[in-house]
């Protein structure tokens, strides 16, 4: 009998027996948008700077996980382009032995000057957030966002060869979801440096009636584009399912309707240094007070083993009723 690889022993395992090698960095929880889907107008305060991890402790804990199996780290935020000498941080991740993919979710609104140094610093690949293409609506979506200004980061990465851009458009109903048809065509157009994926609107605020379902979204592609094929090779590591409409194959993360929490495999570390197991739930110890008080790497990778053995088995995120998730999106950094 053929029996599956065993994990390592040193391996980040959870009581459900998921792996978790794969580790987004939210590197600050400050953005220089406020989406209507992410933060609120007003009422959010920004954490004071010295509760941020600083750069040496981030990548002093990537390096303790990579000692466990840790391989893929995302960056994100907030926003992560706002912070200063981003560069320094990722050539330095990139240096840990272990890593062997290391990439970025941005709103590119300043991405085109920064896309070439990111690249030669080590950065991989980049994910960027198009809600809208339309100018007027896209300021509206992100309060101030300029359109032009990120079409222009999405053009800089390709340059850059930060590639696949993969392209992430938050379905929201009445907001944009008129728009699903016209972005598919648009990456058709600019296929293939440009992977496009349809996020199912996650309800931070209860507005429960605002998520239009992945099939739902489906139906719509299907009805004006033609017939849509399920994709069963698998494309990258990550929890979008893969369709083909045509020439062109679009993702759909679907952490809603179809939530994919029984192969989660990821960990999120916030800009304070909590660290989520799940995205949807609070409960997160802090490793900021750890790192800060002289902990070991050995004192530390038994407290991340205890953590993420700790894990939720998943989120209780139902349509009409179920429970929203907790906290405020820039923080967690998605
Ligand atoms: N500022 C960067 C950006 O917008 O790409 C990175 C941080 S943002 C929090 C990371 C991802 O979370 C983005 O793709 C964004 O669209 C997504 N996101 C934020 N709020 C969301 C929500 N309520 N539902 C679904 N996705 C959301
Ligand atoms: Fe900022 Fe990204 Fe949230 Fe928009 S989705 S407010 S760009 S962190």
């Amino acid at each position: 009998m053929c029996l599956p690889p065993s994990p390592p022993v040193s391996a980040l395992l959870d009581r459900f027996g998921r792996i978790h090698n794969y580790l987004r960095v939210s590197v600050t929880d400050r953005c220089n948008f406020r989406c209507v889907y992410c933060l609120p107008e007003e009422g959010v305060t920004w954490l004071p700077r010295q509760s941020l991890l600083g750069y040496e402790e981030i990548a002093r804990v990537v390096r303790v996980m990579a000692g466990m199996g840790l391989r893929s780290v995302r960056l994100t935020g907030g926003e992560p382009t706002v912070r200063r000498d981003l560069p320094a941080l990722v050539e330095s991740i990139a240096a840990v032995p272990g890593i062997v993919d290391l990439s970025m979710t941005t709103n590119a609104h300043r991405f085109a000057s920064q896309a070439s140094v990111l690249k030669a610093a080590g950065l991989r690949r980049v994910n960027i957030s198009l809600d809208s293409l339309d100018a007027a609506r896209f300021a509206r979506i992100t309060r101030g966002g300029d359109l032009a200004a990120v079409l222009a980061g999405i053009h800089a990465a390709i340059e850059a060869g930060l590639t696949p851009v993969k392209v992430n458009m938050v379905v929201m109903r009445g907001e944009n979801d008129d728009e699903i048809v016209p972005m598919a065509r648009w990456a058709m157009a600019v296929a293939p440096a440009v992977q496009l994926r349809f996020i199912e609107y996650m309800p931070f605020e209860s507005r429960w009636h605002q998520n239009v379902p992945a099939a739902e979204m489906r139906v719509t592609l299907a009805s004006a584009l033609g017939e849509l094929v399920p994709v069963t090779s698998k494309q990258g590591g990550g929890p979008a399912k893969h369709w083909q409409i045509g020439p062109l194959v679009v993702g759909f993360i679907a952490p809603i309707t179809e939530h994919f929490c029984a192969t989660c495999n990821r960990l999120r570390l916030l800009a304070d240094g909590h660290l989520r197991t799940c995205l949807a739930h609070e409960d997160t110890p802090s490793l900021r007070d750890v790192l800060r008080g002289g902990a070991t790497d050995g004192e530390l990778a038994l407290l991340l083993r205890g953590i993420v053995g700790g894990k939720p088995a998943g989120h209780l995120a139902e349509m009409a009723g179920g429970t929203a998730f907790e906290g405020v999106m820039t923080h967690i950094g998605g």
